[in-house]
């Protein structure tokens, strides 16, 4: 069986007004994981959503599902299901009529829907609420009872927009969790649309970067945000430190009037470039011990760590993650590693990024 559950080829859309809001869209999507797509607003993630689960028609390109061209087929011939924002639940049914409601579409025989049902409730968690009506639910249990009514009809795929972004930040993470472990226990693939980096960064096992209709960057969490292959994706992802800066030769860089030793390598010497270090991989030494000199300008204190904000000579602002406090006005040095450097080229592509890192760590295999 082919562990491609979902291609997208060339995928355009124009809309009636003539806005184009994807452009060239490629991605495969494998059968069993969990994905996420991940933007600002108005970046394309619901279009896509709504051109896979075939609510909407693509202006170019194909749409194919195991293997077969789907883009003309019919929403509901596709082994697909979506959970939306606002839940769209029925207000006038109760929570096991609303569960039910597809598979009484299909014309299932009560005797097969009832214990369907019911497991789709205890994998939700809320067994003994079939009786209740939607009205005394809280927002996390409608929630819930939105993803038991997409699981009943056993997809293969379920695309999920939005889903926990009208849940307090509490309820959210506890829901973050549970779809997590929902989607292991069924195998199947889950489709996440959501603006925010940290939910699509602790949830997926692959993450689609968009902006301005286009597919930015794809990988896994880990790399996305070790390796961001152009400063949308450095910014978007986290926070960071970005600089311009100008590559000497292969492991050495210059930025901040400074030269220091990196991990990185296969751009042309001169050519200028775009550095970022990630505010917790700068680490608070004695001046002298620094890499850097920089003076603290603010400090906000996080719970869990200090964010500070600090000014070095050539006036460039510098975030720094801490566990320790300093003093405002204080010199501190900056201490990091040559691999805590990430030096990017500016506009490059994530095709022409892979082909370089292949052929340079080809390179430095050969050595
Ligand atoms: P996201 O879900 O990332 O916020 P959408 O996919 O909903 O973004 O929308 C992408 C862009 O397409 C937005 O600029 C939006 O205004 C535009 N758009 C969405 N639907 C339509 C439509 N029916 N007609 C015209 N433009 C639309
Ligand atoms: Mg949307």
């Amino acid at each position: 069986m082919d562990m491609d559950i979902i291609k997208l080829k060339h995928i355009t859309k124009q809309y009636d007004d003539g806005f184009v809001a994807l452009k060239d869209i490629n991605l495969t999507i494998e059968s069993g994981k969990f994905y996420s797509l991940l933007g600002p607003s108005g970046s394309g993630k619901s279009t896509i959503l709504r051109i896979i689960a075939g609510f909407s028609q693509p202006t170019e390109g194909k749409v194919y599902f195991d293997g077969k061209d789907i883009t003309d087929l019919d929403a509901a011939k596709r082994h697909i299901n979506t959970v939306f924002q606002n839940y769209a639940l029925f207000p006038h049914l109760n929570v096991f009529e609303n569960v039910a409601f597809g598979l009484k579409i299909k014309k299932k025989p009560m005797n097969e829907i009832k214990p369907a049902v019911k497991d789709a409730l205890h994998m939700v968690r809320l067994d003994g609420y079939a009786n209740r009506e939607i009205s005394e639910l809280s927002g996390g249990q409608q929630q819930r009872v939105a993803i038991a009514r997409a699981i009943v009809n056993e997809p293969k795929v379920l695309l999920l927009d939005e889903s926990l972004s009208a849940l307090d930040k509490r309820l959210r993470k506890d829901m973050q969790f549970e779809l997590r472990a929902i989607q292991k226990k069924l195998g199947i693939t889950f489709i996440f649309v959501t603006h925010d980096q940290e939910e699509a960064l602790s949830m997926s096992d692959e993450i689609f970067v968009l902006n301005d209709g286009k597919i930015q960057q794809s990988g896994s969490p880990v790399a996305i945000y070790d390796e961001p292959v152009n400063d949308f994706v450095a910014r978007f992802i986290g926070d960071s430190n970005i600089l311009p800066g100008r590559m000497i030769k292969d492991y050495e860089v210059e930025f901040a009037n400074n030269k220091f030793k990196c991990a990185d390598g296969g751009i042309k010497p001169n050519e200028k470039v775009e550095v970022v270090i990630r505010p917790e991989d700068l680490d608070i030494v004695d001046p002298e011990k620094g890499k850097l000199v920089v003076t603290a300008q603010t400090q906000l204190f996080l719970g869990d760590h200090f964010e500070i904000k600090a000014i070095d000579a050539n006036e460039n602002e510098w975030l720094i993650h801490s566990t320790n406090g300093v003093k405002l006005g204080q010199r501190i040095g900056l201490f990091f590693d040559p691999e805590d450097i990430h030096v990017m080229r500016l506009n490059e592509s994530q095709e022409d990024f892979d082909a370089r890192i292949e052929k340079y760590e080809g390179d430095e295999n050969e050595d």
